[in-house]
């Protein structure tokens, strides 16, 4: 009998929704890079409106959204942009900024809740002086992946934004971009808009593809002068498409359908979290009050268990499990995938096609295999 596979290893994996795959079909559409495409038009405007900015560029991924991002407002040679020692630009864009944008990146380091000490990158901002390089750019991510789906808070948004514009600080004004490849996540936690999020914001890059479960795509948001020249950067990094309304109606069902129900895969992660703290268990635990959004981190414990080894228990049945009752309602046995690495923390991530009963197989499943170690390790 197959297993039931239970996926959290990233919102990426989410699938395009039955209404995505019919407007996809039927969508209108035009060449893109002459302007042409009505459906990208369409995203783009609506997109920009949703973020009260003035206009909107639909990119293949978000790696090239903040890439893009980081051209445009370091275009200046010479110049830094500071980011999280954790955010997603710094670990996972193979250092894009530096090897084909030309950008230095310097690094904050990040709180737990994803924010970073605000004394500190007033000190790190550089200007005046022929050794240095011009500060030109700060950028935020929010939710904060790997520091668990954190939503930065508000304050905090703020006073950032103050800061920057203190007469004095820095040459130029310094430009202030979002990695928020799931700030529609903050947005449901906060219960705010996402314009106010990112009032203060000359850019905004937005995934597509992550909780909002379209195939493909990234959006950039900012003023017309920055997607003017975001556009023309496009091209030149390979992302000038064409008939691309085809990817663009499903981000248009995304932000119509699947925004809306964000909040849901928030109260099943937090479901998860409850389920893993109530354990108690000495070997593998939660902290229930950093349970923000759609991303759970799954601490470990014991040195001599890695998240990979957490992982890859999790994704395997053994009989004995199964004569336990671990299993689906069919009798066939649970796979859960998490993502890991030698980290002593396992994530899992919630989207749209998580539903409830994937969720109780998942609790089935953690419930037994933390068993297995709490059995092995008991509290000394
Ligand atoms: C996924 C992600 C991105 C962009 O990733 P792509 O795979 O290039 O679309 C950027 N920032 C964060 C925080 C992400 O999680």
């Amino acid at each position: 009998m197959p297993n039931a596979i239970v996926d959290l290893r990233s919102d990426t994996v989410s699938q395009p929704t039955a209404e995505m795959r019919a407007r996809m079909a039927t969508a209108v559409v035009g060449d893109d890079v002459y302007g042409e495409d009505p459906t990208i038009n369409e995203l783009e405007a609506k997109t920009a409106a949703i973020f009260g900015k003035e206009a909107g560029l639909f990119v293949p991924s978000g790696t090239m959204g903040n890439l893009l991002a980081i051209m445009v407002h370091c275009h200046k040679r010479g110049a830094e942009a500071l980011v999280g020692d954790l955010s997603h630009i710094f670990l996972y864009e193979q250092g894009g900024a530096s090897h084909l944008a030309g950008v230095q990146l310097a690094t904050l380091k990040n709180e737990p809740d994803g924010t970073f000490c605000l004394t500190e990158l007033r000190r790190r901002i550089r200007h005046d002086d022929y050794h240095e390089p011009i500060t030109s750019l700060v950028v935020v991510e929010n939710t904060h992946n790997i520091c668990g789906g954190k939503v930065i808070p508000l304050a905090f948004l703020d006073e950032l934004a103050n800061l920057l514009r203190q007469p004095g600080v820095g040459c130029a004004p310094i430009a202030l971009h979002m990695d928020g490849a799931r700030v529609f996540n903050a947005a449901a936690a906060l219960g705010v808009s996402v314009a106010r999020i990112c009032r203060d914001f000359d850019s905004v890059s937005i995934c597509l593809s992550k909780g909002l479960s379209a195939p493909v795509g990234s959006v950039l948001v900012g003023s017309q002068r920055f997607i003017s020249q975001a556009r023309r950067l496009r091209k030149a990094l390979g992302g000038g498409m064409r008939q691309a309304g085809i990817l663009a109606a499903a981000g248009l069902v995304a932000l119509e359908e699947v925004v809306p129900l964000l909040g849901k895969d928030h109260v099943r992660t937090k479901r998860i979290a409850n389920a893993i703290h109530n354990l108690q268990s000495p070997n593998i635990t939660v902290d229930l009050d950093t349970v923000q959004s759609n991303i759970l981190l799954i601490e470990i414990k014991r040195s001599q268990l890695t998240g990979s080894e957490f992982a890859e228990r999790l994704a395997q049945v053994e009989p004995e499990e199964l004569a336990a009752g671990v299993t689906a309602k069919d009798g066939s046995g649970i796979v859960l995938k998490a993502s890991a690495r030698d980290w002593a923390f396992a994530r899992v991530v919630l989207y749209h096609q998580v539903d409830d009963e994937q969720v109780e197989l998942a609790i089935k499943k953690l419930t037994y295999v933390i068993g297995q170690y709490d059995q092995r390790w008991p509290r000394s």
